[in-house]
């Protein structure tokens, strides 16, 4: 098997379901320890959990239930992780949220419940992931970097999205976040990331790829004609987290078929 994070731990929030169980289950099978985040479906991140752990030669995998956007669980997430595992190595913050509304019938509420979650969730997980990296130091035997961040972010971290600006702010706000991160503390050899998906098949999205309709509209969107699946995300978040993607800080990976790329522009041929 392939080991490239055994040794460390990783926190993986919004764990229990789509992109983050994908996501927990590809750095688990690296052979680092998991903590599996969940917000209300413990049952689900029990069984990532144990699967994680039933394969993993090298580490272990526990479920957390823990509201990414609240101060005190999150950091009471971190302590317990760390008094469990020792540190942690690897933060992806990967929770969460649509409340879509046109923009002048968006309650201030739904505005901010995803802001609270999108965008101050994965702030509070960046910080308290950074505070253990300073803490803890150098661990030159696992890793050469002192610790990682991966934001999830979304091709609308560029893409301007009607009827979604509260996640759209969300998710730009992120790219600010990330390389502020970056350019604070590669000095001390911290690695701070996003990935940007593209239509990914999760739960968040199942009324565009439930209907076949819709499922073919989409796909004007994409390329490469195709949408993605939750392990195209795992396997990208598996590699920037090992040492293998060492250079790379302060930046986002699009992982999106090419939707970025504006297919509505082709001319004909
Ligand atoms: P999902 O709905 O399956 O996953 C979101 C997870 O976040 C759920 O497990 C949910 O329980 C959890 N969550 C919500 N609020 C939370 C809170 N307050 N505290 C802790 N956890 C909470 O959908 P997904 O597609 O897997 O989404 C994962 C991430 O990927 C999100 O940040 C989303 O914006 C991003 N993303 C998804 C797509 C896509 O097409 N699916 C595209 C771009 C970006």
């Amino acid at each position: 098997p392939n080991t490239r994070l055994a040794g460390q731990t990783c926190i993986v929030t919004g764990g229990s379901s789509g992109i983050g169980a994908a996501v927990a289950m590809a750095i688990g099978q690296e052979g680092a320890n998991v903590v599996v985040n969940y917000h209300s479906d413990a049952e689900s991140a029990e069984q990532i959990a144990h699967e994680i752990s039933k394969h993993n030669l090298c580490g272990d995998a526990i479920p957390f239930k823990c509201d990414v956007s609240k101060e005190d669980q999150v950091v009471d997430m971190f302590q317990k992780a760390i008094n469990h595992f020792g540190t942690v190595d690897i933060c992806i913050p990967n929770a969460g949220i649509q409340r879509d509304f046109p923009l002048h019938e968006m309650p201030l509420k739904e505005w901010q419940f995803v802001i609270d979650v999108n965008l101050t969730g994965q702030f509070l997980c960046a910080r308290e992931a950074i505070r253990e990296f300073l803490r803890r130091g150098p661990r030159p035997d696992v890793s050469a970097s002192l610790g990682k961040i991966i934001h999830m972010s979304s091709v609308h971290e560029v893409i301007p999205w009607a009827g979604h600006a509260n996640y759209a702010a969300s998710k730009g706000g992120l790219v600010m976040l990330m390389q502020s991160i970056c350019q604070q503390y590669a000095p001390q050899k911290v690695r701070c990331n996003s990935i940007a998906p593209g239509a990914i098949k999760t739960p968040i999205n199942q009324e565009v790829w439930s209907d076949p309709e819709s499922l073919e509209k989409l796909y004007d969107l994409i390329p490469y004609k195709r949408i993605g699946i939750p392990d195209d995300i795992g396997s990208v978040a598996a590699w920037l987290a090992s040492d293998e993607s060492e250079y790379i800080n302060g930046t986002t990976i699009f992982v999106d078929g090419g939707m970025t790329c504006y297919p509505g522009f082709t001319e004909n041929g």
